[in-house]
């Protein structure tokens, strides 16, 4: 084998509540995640160095990035001496709260796993993942959870019906650095705290109304995004069930029960923002597109 293609989805938050602050200043989560039709695309070529690929400027190509990182916890792990190509097609907005590093790190650790054999299962994968950055392990996993700690408990829950609720996505001019949100929050304290173990419940139930109302995000009220406001009354205009901000932000998205309203929504979006797209609900998580013998 000598080529493997890597697939890795963008995640939305349906809820973020900040429970905790860790000893260690990390922040305890506990969240609703669910994984959207919108990959990264990973390349991954045998090599004797980690060297990365990325025609997006703005992406460092250094043992900064996220798939660097998690290219060399797989070697130092596994003990194999090897190296890789690793060529990323971004396609997930960076600084959005969408999980975009997280899901190039989540490809590289299945394609690796893949192209060297090296026969890791999904916890395995996991636990190295944990290491690169909270929300990889729901990267590598996929589909609806409800995630706490900070991103290794994973409770998988079912999807919602991708067909029956689009979703919007809209990304204002700037991003936010995840850092600076907690920083911020920290700060300002308080804020709204979504339930998550009522929204598990509703999900159990495929109670999509339930799951709509009881959306939130502890780091909205921070601030640190621009136009938020803004998206969510764009998206509300048009008929969202529900909007807000995903992650630490700068991405929103909203929720609606048809697929007209939802593209009415995007096509006004899309003349204000750089980024606005009509995608959906996806049951699964990182998986390999293709392989070269
Ligand atoms: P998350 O939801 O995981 O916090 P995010 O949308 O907030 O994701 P990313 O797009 O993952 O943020 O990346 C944030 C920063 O990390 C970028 O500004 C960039 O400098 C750095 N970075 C490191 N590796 C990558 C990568 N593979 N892709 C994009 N940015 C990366």
């Amino acid at each position: 084998m000598t080529q493997v293609i890597v697939t890795a989805p963008a995640k939305l938050n349906l809820a973020l509540d900040v429970v905790g602050l860790l000893p260690n200043g990390y922040h305890e989560l506990d969240m609703i995640m669910q994984a959207v039709a919108l990959y990264e695309r990973v390349t991954i070529k045998r090599a004797d160095q980690i060297q990365l690929f990325c025609q997006n400027p703005i992406v460092p190509l250094n043992e900064k990035n996220t798939a660097y990182k998690a290219a060399a916890l797989f070697f130092a792990h596994t003990g194999i001496k090897g190296g890789a190509h690793i060529t990323i097609e971004k396609n997930i907005p960076i600084q959005a709260g969408m999980a975009g590093g997280s899901a190039d790190a989540a490809a590289v650790l299945v394609g690796l796993n893949v192209l060297y054999g090296a026969a890791l299962s999904l916890s395995q994968l996991c636990e190295l993942g944990v290491q690169i950055g909270a929300d990889v392990p729901f990267s590598l996993v996929g589909g609806t959870a409800r995630v706490r700690g900070i991103g290794e408990k994973i409770e998988p829950l079912p999807t919602p019906n991708p067909s029956a609720w689009p979703i919007v996505v809209a990304m204002p001019g700037r991003g936010v650095s995840t850092p600076q949100a907690f920083a911020r929050y920290d700060e300002l304290g308080g804020g709204v705290h979504p339930d998550c173990a009522a929204m598990a419940y509703a999900l159990r139930r495929g109670n999509m109304a339930q799951v709509c109302s009881l959306m939130g995000n502890s780091l909205q009220a921070t601030g640190s995004a621009e136009n938020t406001e803004d998206i969510c009354a764009v998206l509300r205009s048009h008929g969202a069930l529900a909007a807000m901000m995903t992650g630490s932000g700068a991405a929103v998205f909203g929720i609606f029960d048809g697929e007209q309203e939802a593209q009415q929504a995007q096509n006004q979006l899309a003349k204000e923002y750089r980024f606005a797209v009509v995608t959906h609900f996806i049951n699964c998580g990182t998986k390999i597109a293709a392989i070269k013998e």
